[in-house]
């Protein structure tokens, strides 16, 4: 079977980078949305936790539930808010604060500049009345950084919005508020952070997206993706591999069939650009459902175990790579 291997040493080798970043491990959100980003949520969130990691921040009230044991709190990003102890509610409109159950702990999003979600700063002293209003407890505001990756002036000005806020939500009078703004690339850059928190995903998974002018610490990827021999055979010259026949033996040659394809979430890419291995082999021919063909006859083959290289390859970003990957792959920890 395919195998997702995770590295508990890398892992918390990013964790404790992370760690001089903010001044604490207290101060860390681990994002565990859409499976840990791909690395199997249970797994994640039992490392994290056994690390000291004492927050957490889902996408729903299905995958916060099924690690609420481990975390002191739990940030949902995207449900619908109700009273619980352990979860609170990303608010990213005003309609989120009329759904929201009263008692429900919540935390509001202010839109700085990403226009994505979260109310807009003008309505802020709305959106706190209507929060007093329906009897929901606030217990965070935050905003999201929209090219924190990149060089420019956003970080800047955004941040500057978010000072503006974080003075108005106290002047009127809420207490015991979380502020974060952060995420990987943000605390990364930042040399002086002094917030309550910040939401950490991909940089505790091991890749920054960061240019190289930023001086950012060195990380570790934590996952590696390997596959099984299914079956092999010695190919003539002028033989063909795998449905459309895109690949042709220029000799003859011993290829063997892996426990890989589009249906686990590997990308299908293209046969014409062949994917190639962190071993040096490349896919030969399309790749199918459950199934890709690599030259020789090895049991075990490593796919990727840098998913930022493995993007580049694929036109695409290490998120994508590594969220693709089905639930079912066996994630194992070493
Ligand atoms: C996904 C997400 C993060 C984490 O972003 P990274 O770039 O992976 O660190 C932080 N905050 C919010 C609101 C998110 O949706």
């Amino acid at each position: 079977m395919a195998k997702i291997i995770i590295s508990r040493e890398n892992f918390y080798y990013n964790l404790n980078q992370i760690a001089l970043k903010t001044g604490s491990k207290e101060k860390i959100a681990i994002v565990l949305k859409d499976n840990a980003y791909g690395h199997g949520l249970q797994e994640m969130a039992t490392l994290a936790s056994e690390y000291g990691i004492r927050y957490a921040v889902v996408r729903n009230s299905t995958e916060a539930t099924a690690i609420r044991s481990l975390f002191e709190t739990i940030l949902v990003l995207g449900d619908r808010a109700v009273a619980d102890e352990v979860l609170s509610f990303a608010l990213n409109d005003l309609s989120d604060i009329e759904h929201a159950q009263a008692g429900a702990r919540v935390e509001l999003k202010v839109d700085t500049g990403m226009h994505r979600n979260g109310i807009a700063p003008e309505i802020l002293d709305q959106a706190l009345a209507m929060i007093r209003e329906r009897e929901l407890r606030l217990v965070g505001v935050m905003t999201h950084f929209r090219a924190a990756d990149e060089m420019g002036s956003s970080f800047f000005w955004q941040q500057k919005r978010f000072a503006a806020i974080k003075a108005k939500v106290m002047d009127a009078g809420f207490e015991n508020v979380r502020f974060h703004s952060h995420n990987s690339a943000a605390i990364l850059r930042n040399n002086h952070f002094d917030e309550d928190l910040v939401r950490v995903g991909i940089a505790a998974y091991g890749y920054s997206e960061l240019p190289q002018t930023f001086d950012t610490p060195p990380l570790k990827p934590v996952m590696k993706l390997t596959a099984n021999r299914v079956s092999t055979r010695d190919l003539d010259r002028g033989e063909c591999i795998g449905y459309g026949g895109d690949f042709i033996a220029p000799n003859p040659m011993r290829v063997s069939t892996y426990d890989l394809g589009y249906g686990d979430g590997w990308c299908r890419g293209n046969t014409f650009a062949p994917f190639v291995t962190a071993e040096g082999l490349p896919i030969l021919g399309r790749v199918s459902m459950d199934f890709i063909s690599l030259e020789g006859d090895k049991e075990e083959v490593c796919i990727f175990d840098d998913a930022q290289k493995a993007a580049v390859q694929l036109g695409t970003i290490s998120y994508e790579v590594m969220t693709a990957l089905s639930k079912e792959i066996e994630r194992r920890v070493i």
